[in-house]
């Protein structure tokens, strides 16, 4: 059953994923309103709940094994429904192992270091889902398609000659290599909006007073440069998408669909990883049940030894059906009331 849907997912992804090695141009490679054989957004938003209810259960999973993290990069250009993604796919996790990181201009400190350092300094935790809003990849994005970036970062000549962004690029994918070698998996996606959808998203910020704080000029003048864009994301996506680490590229001219990938793309992830609640040997067995009787011992007049044991033993009874009862493992379990 799990390995079933595990294969649905699988083959649902398959034509967003940039293979490593391909050179992918944009925007001929990948269609913005691609949308499967999905043909409603009534059957996605059905599918999209499915996915959230199993991303859930396996995030609790990987919490409980405290072995694996999960990083999830969202790159887009403006208005390509970062935030959407977020709020949506991550509506069924438990905000305890999910932190969401946004990088903006780097700050003075930042630019005193490394240009990996303050992406690493927010890793998540193992066990974690650390969400990158925006990511190490603006370092051969923006910065590329802003050149004056790279003057800022305060490096010494040799490190900005001719060559630097596959230098860049290499140094990107050693860095994910080292981080997939200790335990992280990678969730690499890229939100592709057509030039026209970004166009009536940018209006509707304008026309609709509730939107209004989401506009800025300042993504009017970047739009300046699309083109621009298309050619460093085409440069990216070719040359970063590893064995380790590949890029998905995201249909998102319709959130809806691209909420779905998104989410497809993680729980496919996660679903590889396969994190197991961790299982306790005989003896820490042995010694819980020991823990268990003394508390049933401590059970005030009239109260049930154990309440959790007998409420099983009633839903049991009652519909004649055998419960998930992880109590009966239990060893040196007494009789209940
Ligand atoms: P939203 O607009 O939805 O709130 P956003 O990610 O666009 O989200 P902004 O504060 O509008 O956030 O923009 C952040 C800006 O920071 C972007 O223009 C981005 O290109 C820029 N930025 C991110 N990383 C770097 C970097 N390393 N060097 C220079 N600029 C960067
Ligand atoms: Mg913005």
């Amino acid at each position: 059953m799990v390995d079933e849907r595990a294969e649905r997912i699988r083959k649902f992804i398959r034509p967003l994923r940039v293979e490593p090695g391909t050179t992918v141009t944009l925007p001929a490679d990948f269609d913005p309103r691609y949308k499967a054989h999905i043909l409603k957004k009534k059957d996605g938003v059905a599918l999209l709940r499915t996915g959230i209810e199993l991303l859930a259960d396996y995030q609790r999973r990987l919490a409980a094994q405290d072995t694996y993290g999960v990083l999830v990069c969202l790159q887009a250009l403006d208005a390509g429904g970062k935030d959407g993604i977020i709020r949506h796919v991550m509506s069924g996790v438990n905000p305890q192992g999910v932190q969401v990181n946004s990088f903006k201009v780097p700050s003075a400190e930042e630019l005193d270091h490394d240009y990996l350092w303050r992406y690493a300094c927010r890793l998540p935790a193992r066990g974690n889902i650390g969400i990158f809003n925006r990511s190490h990849y603006e370092e051969v994005l923006v910065v590329r398609v802003h050149p004056e970036n790279l003057d800022r970062q305060k490096l010494p000549p040799e490190a900005k000659r001719k060559g630097v962004w596959n230098r860049r690029y290499n140094e990107i994918n050693e860095w994910e290599r080292y981080l997939t070698d200790n335990g992280y998996r990678l969730v690499k996606l890229f939100l592709n909006i057509s030039r026209e959808e970004q166009r009536a998203r940018f209006l509707k910020r304008i026309d609709v007073p509730e939107r209004n704080w989401k506009f800025s000029a300042a993504d009017v003048r970047e739009r300046e440069h699309w083109d621009e864009y298309q050619h460093a994301f085409s440069k990216m996506l070719s040359a970063t998408s590893t064995r380790w680490a590949p890029w998905y590229v995201i249909p998102a001219d319709r959130k809806w669909f691209a909420r779905i990938c998104a989410g497809a793309v993680l729980a496919h992830t996660l679903i590889d990883i396969d994190p197991r609640y961790p299982t306790v040997s005989a003896e820490e067995r042995r010694a819980l049940g020991a823990v268990a009787r003394r508390l049933e011992s401590e059970a005030p007049e009239g109260a049930p030894a154990d309440p959790y044991a007998m409420s099983i033993a009633s839903a049991e009874a009652g519909s004649g059906k055998p419960k998930k009862a992880q109590k009966s493992e239990r060893a040196g379990k007494t009789e209940n009331a």
